[in-house]
């Protein structure tokens, strides 16, 4: 039953990437689309580009998404990471370096919201295998003690020594993925371009036609419905919510998303949490940091860096706030404006 429930939520996901307004494309006359599906991260990707050099770039955009999956997927025996997490110490390249040092300048900037080294927690809730279950009170507190141990990830040159923890890039390798998929079609002559990572998007210029895009809000209700539409430029629009990946027990709901203060999954005011950004990794990151922080910490934390980002908060009570960049941008729904 568990399992059931995750895979009809990817198939949710996956029927909105494929069909939601914000992400179907329209033809213009002037340039048909060329689309990529692929699989990876967990994840059905559709990869859409304009013009006559999109396949040969949709090729390259994708076997790069494959490449960084090979290395960074924890869950994938023969990356680095997984070796580095099972020997505890080891080195990354320089990619993923530098990866990881912005994920702990992320982790410092949200407060701890985001642990880029929780791993062992996300594994211990059978988040990792979907073997899910509850651990034990001493077993969540385990696995604290290692997240509040002093350095628990050190960084000299290309070796990682890790402590008792172990790294997770789930909460940024797509948006960190959908960037360089981005990067890589740009680099390639592509000027116009929709990259749908399951709930992560990334556009890279206008429509052919010279519209903005349209990007749909997945509802976390009813995942084949919108809750609203933001119409953006190039830019990332990333999404984290409970709905996403969850199992249920005795009618509770235990989502993977963590608070790694608690050791538990986060159970607070927010059904889902959007985030527009230009760097897709900065919003991957912020997605999941303030669905941990709940509606008071992610207003308060966007007041104070609202020139890098802006936010859809869906609240459980089914209200939307939408922070005051967007309030031009979104529509589809009622919302109330969080101003700074
Ligand atoms: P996202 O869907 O981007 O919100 O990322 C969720 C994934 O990130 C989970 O499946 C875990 O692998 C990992 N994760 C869960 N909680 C956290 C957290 N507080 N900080 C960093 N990574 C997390
Ligand atoms: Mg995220």
């Amino acid at each position: 039953m568990k399992k059931l429930l995750t895979v009809l939520a990817a198939l949710c996901i996956v029927l909105l990437t494929a069909c939601g307004p914000g992400e179907r494309v329209f033809s213009t006359g002037n340039s048909e689309p060329m689309t990529r599906n692929l699989y990876a991260m967990n994840t059905f990707m559709t990869l859409t580009a304009y013009g006559s050099k999109a396949d040969g770039a949709l090729a390259l955009a994708a076997a790069r998404i494959n490449d960084l999956e090979s290395r960074l997927s924890a869950t994938a025996d023969s990356s680095q990471v997984a070796k580095l997490n099972l020997t505890g110490s080891g080195q990354l390249d320089d990619e993923l370096i530098a990866l990881l040092r912005r994920c702990m300048e992320l982790q410092e900037l949200t407060g701890g919201a985001l642990r880029p080294d929780l791993y062992r927690l996300t594994a211990l809730w059978g988040f990792t295998t979907g073997d899910y279950r509850i651990p034990s009170d001493a077993e969540i507190e385990a696995v604290l003690e290692g997240l509040r141990g002093e350095n628990p990830v050190v960084i000299n040159g290309n070796t990682v020594t890790l402590g008792a923890v172990s790294i997770d890039f789930g909460a940024v390798g797509k948006g960190y993925a959908s960037q360089q998929a981005a990067e890589t079609l740009k680099s390639n002559g592509v000027t116009s371009a929709l990259l749908s990572l399951g709930g992560n998007i990334q556009t890279v210029g206008l429509k052919p036609n010279g519209a903005m895009w349209r990007v749909g809000i997945q509802s976390p209700w009813d995942t084949s419905a919108t809750a609203g539409v933001l119409t953006v430029g190039e830019t990332a629009v990333i999404t984290s919510g409970g709905y996403q990946r969850y199992f249920e027990e005795d009618g509770i709901s235990y989502i993977h998303i963590m608070d790694p203060e608690t050791g538990r999954p986060v159970e607070n005011d927010l059904a889902s949490v959007t985030i527009v950004a230009p760097d897709g990794t900065m919003a991957d990151a912020f997605s999941t940091a303030l669905f941990v922080m709940g509606r008071e910490g992610a207003v308060q934390f966007w007041r104070e860096h609202s020139s890098d980002f802006q936010a859809v908060l869906i609240l459980k009570d089914g209200s939307i706030l939408v922070t005051e960049g967007l309030k031009e941008s979104f529509s589809g729904g009622t919302f109330e404006t969080i101003t700074r």
